[in-house]
Order: structure tokens, then sequence, then C-alpha cells
């Protein structure tokens, strides 16, 4: 049977990239497949997170998901943390992951910086909880963000080694990343080489959720690019990175190609461009965001939709986890 599974951290605002990255496909897939989506509190920790920041955003998140169309009837949405299984099977793979294939995850090297030595160890096994969030569903396909495609092939090993070592052929299926779309890898509107990223420290960096028309507005016009107008072709537009993410967003916005972006916008200046891009992303994120704000006026019911995902992905997970542990040979399980 196939499953989509697929998460985002409460570990600051959603933004622009997460949205066309990720949720945007969550809704759409739920109709067709059995479909996971949580909320990746323990993910979140991996970095410092003031207890209260985190609760809210937590409620933040759930409200995106149901604001661009998850329908809690039909999806099953929960926090992390309220389905056990997740960290219990992350143990058990941090005995199958090997510490080399940890040591190449550049997300990792990113993240920690130059500051490995004072990291916490979580972040350095993040990938190993992520293998277990999505195999403890036995799920097959994963709509993620281009960022996230080493930690799916990391998975993929951890998924193939057990069922090596325990002589389980197939017991793990290998899931497939989904990461089709020029929304797959939104770069920073102050950096062409870096991802859009809740961490950054810049707000000015990427357009968050929430931003209202005003802020989008003023986001775009600021967003760091070339003098030279918009090119011809995808070939010269690949060596301009902060012009070719513009594209790539108001492509992903309006469902075009970058060649038809192109096509339209060829020869113009970015005076023409921004202002035609902030219009787009104002009038495709405003109900988003306006329904988002309707949400988060309801803590409670949110809260309420948490409790009852979590109670529905609890027995699929923890089916998972009692075969996990008889194949290890623990007793009891
Ligand atoms: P953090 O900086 O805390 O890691 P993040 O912005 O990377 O935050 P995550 O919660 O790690 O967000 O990722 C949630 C989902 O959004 C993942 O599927 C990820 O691949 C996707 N995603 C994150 N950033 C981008 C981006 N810039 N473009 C497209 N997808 C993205
Ligand atoms: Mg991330």
């Amino acid at each position: 049977p196939q499953r989509v599974l697929s998460g985002v951290q409460p570990s600051g605002a959603l933004h622009l990239g997460n949205y066309l990255g990720a949720l945007i496909k969550f809704s759409r897939l739920q109709h067709e497949i059995p479909t996971f989506i949580f909320v990746a509190d323990l993910h979140a920790i991996t970095a410092w997170q003031e207890p209260a920041l985190l609760a809210a955003q937590t409620r933040e998140i759930a409200a995106a998901y149901l604001a661009s169309g998850l329908d809690p009837k039909v999806a099953a949405i929960f926090p992390q943390s309220q389905v056990r299984a997740h960290a219990e099977l992350a143990w058990i793979f941090n005995c199958v992951a090997r510490l080399g294939w940890l040591d190449r995850m550049t997300q990792f090297k990113e993240k920690s910086g130059k500051h490995k030595e004072r990291s916490s160890v979580g972040l350095y096994t993040y990938p190993v909880l992520q293998a277990a969030d999505i195999l403890a569903y036995k799920a097959t396909q994963v709509p993620v963000g281009e960022d996230q495609r080493q930690h799916l092939e990391l998975t993929r090993d951890i998924a193939a080694k057990f069922n090596h070592d325990y002589d389980r052929p197939g017991f793990f299926p290998l899931p497939e990343p989904m990461t089709q779309g020029p929304g797959a890898r939104i770069m920073s509107l102050r950096d062409g080489s870096a991802k859009m990223s809740k961490s950054d420290p810049s707000d000015y960096s990427r357009i968050n959720l929430t931003d209202d028309a005003d802020a989008i507005a003023q986001k775009v016009r600021k967003a760091r690019t070339d003098p030279e107008p918009l090119p011809e072709t995808l070939d010269e537009l690949a060596k301009r990175p902060e012009a070719d993410n513009l594209v790539g967003i108001f492509a992903a916005l309006s469902g075009r190609t970058k060649a038809d972006v192109l096509a339209e916008f060829a020869g113009k200046g970015f005076g023409t461009f921004k202002p035609a891009l902030a219009d787009l992303a104002v009038a495709s994120l405003g109900p988003v965001t306006a329904a988002m704000r309707g949400f988060m006026d309801d803590p409670a019911q949110i809260d309420a939709i948490l409790k009852d995902g979590a109670e529905r992905a609890s027995p699929i997970a923890e089916a998972t986890l009692a075969e996990v542990k008889k194949i290890v040979g623990f007793i009891g399980a």
C-alpha cells in the first residue's frame, strides 16, 4: 500500500519556500493516498526553542496546514511528540545508521557552521529521527523540498540496511522523495546561493506566510537582483541566481513554467517584474494568510485536531514498532 508522509518544523515563521516546496503538495495528495502530516516538534528542539514560542509555532504550523487545504478528516495531522513510536524507533535506527553516513550530511555542516562542538547531538542525529518518522508509517512517498533529498537518501539506506541485516527483504519500503516543480528550491531574497529558511536571522531573506501585503511588497522590492533586464533563455537565466529565483517564484505561484514566465518578461527590467511578482504573491498568499489567522483564533480547536490526528497515527506507528522490536529480538514485543 502507498502512504504519504511529511512534516514541517515549528522552528520559526513559515515561509514561501515551505509553502511552495511542501505544503501545497499535501492537500493535493490527501485524496489520492493515505496521508500523514506532522508538526516536527522533536526536530525543532535540535536548536534551542523558547517553550512558549514552540507551543505557539506548533499551532501556527497546524493552522497553515489547514489553511493550505489539508482536511483533518482525510489526512492525519499531528504533533510528532504525541506519537511515541517516532522517538523509540529512532533509537533503534541510531544503531543501524553508520557514523560515516551522518558525517556526509551537508545540512548538519551548514547548520552547525563553525561551532560543531557546541551543536546538540540531536542536530547530528536528526536525519535518523527523520528516517523513523517516515518508516514508522512505511511511507512510500515523501513530498519535500530539494534540501531534504540527501536525508531521504539516508532513510533509504537505513531501510535497506535494516531489511538486509535482519534478513527481511522488503520489510521497509524504500521511500521516494517528491521534489518536482519550480517551487522545490526557493532561495533567500538576500542571497541567491542560500535557500530560504525559517532559521535565517534576516527577516528580509524570506516572505513569511503571515506577512501582510505591505511587507510582501517591500521584501520583493528590496530583494537582491542584478541591474540587467530579464533574459530570453533559461540558460542565460541560470547564470543569474537571484533573477532565476524570482522567476522561479513567479512560475511556482502562477502554476506556469519558468520558460513561460520569461516569454512574458524577457527584455523587461526588475522595475516591471518586481511589482508584478509582489502583486502575484499578495494575491496567492492573502487567502492562505487570512484562513491561517482564522484557525489561530481558536487554539483549542487546533489542539483537538492535533490530538485526534495523533490518535489515528499512533496505532499505525505502534504496529510497525512492535514488528521491529520482535525482529530485533526484544522479548515481550
Ligand atoms: P529550518 O531553517 O529551521 O530548517 P526550513 O525553512 O528549512 O527551517 P523545515 O521545517 O526544515 O523548514 O522544512 C519543511 C519543509 O519545507 C521541507 O519539506 C523542506 O524541504 C521544505 N523547504 C524548506 N525550505 C525550502 C525552500 N527554500 N524551498 C523549497 N522547499 C523548502
Ligand atoms: Mg530545514
